[in-house]
């Protein structure tokens, strides 16, 4: 059996500190307004109750070093500097208590925006798609194994663009924590293994034009860089 437009789209994968296997990249999941000054940065209230989701295509991922263009449709490209979770153990409905089993490790992510775009769906009330999921938007540094660094609970997460800083928080003030994040999605998804999880950006997001070079690091995990090349 062999499908159309052979050979099929490659299966993606990202590098891991300190190993020659890669991590198989399956669902991306982001979470929106984790950080209460980001929510508040955007004009919104946090909800405390539970997070809420949105999805970016396994095909936007994007590995930390690159060069991007300017994406089409925005004049309002935005950074979000994030810690993302990667799933290595399969689970359905997954308790808080043993969330973390599930967790094969961590890493720096960007979480690339068309602003004006996801703005304009918000007050209408649409899907923010074409804001959030769009191609090279998902940027993600080696994945550092939890065998290696373990559960990162706290420290500081920041972003600097030509070595301005312009985002500094710490992990401690995630509102959903790591193991609730995957409780409520399991929940929702049987999880996999290859599943990530961008957790939420601290305040401090702005604009990118071309030139520009972003810097993001999270502490004891490692670094993130992406240059953004000219529109094409
Ligand atoms: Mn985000």
């Amino acid at each position: 059996m062999t499908d159309l437009f052979f050979p099929a789209a490659p299966v993606i994968t990202a590098p891991v500190r300190g190993a020659t296997k890669r991590y198989p990249v399956r669902r991306i999941f982001c979470v929106g307004r984790n950080y209460e000054a980001h929510a508040k940065e955007m004009g919104v209230a946090v909800d405390r109750e539970a997070p809420f989701w949105f999805t970016k295509a396994s095909e936007d991922y994007v590995p930390s070093g690159s060069t991007v263009a300017y994406p089409p449709g925005t004049g309002n490209y935005h950074y979000e500097m994030e810690l993302v979770v990667a799933i290595g153990r399969a689970g359905f409905r997954i308790p808080a208590s043993a969330a973390l089993d599930h967790v094969f490790g961590y890493a720096c992510g960007l979480d690339m925006t068309r602003r004006d775009l996801q703005l304009t769906a918000r007050e209408q009330r649409r899907p923010w798609d074409l804001g959030k999921d769009f191609e090279q938007s998902a940027v993600l540094a080696e994945i550092v194994p939890a065998s290696e660094i373990g559960h990162l609970t706290q420290g500081r997460i920041e972003l600097r663009v030509n070595g301005q800083t312009r985002q500094t928080s710490d992990l401690q003030l995630l509102i959903h924590r790591v193991p609730e994040l995957i409780a409520h999605l399991s929940s929702f998804y049987h999880l996999q293994a290859g599943d990530l999880i961008y957790t939420g950006t601290p305040e401090g997001v702005g604009p990118v034009v071309a030139g520009d070079r972003i810097q993001g690091s999270v502490e004891g995990l490692g670094d993130i860089e992406l240059e953004i090349g000219a529109a094409e």
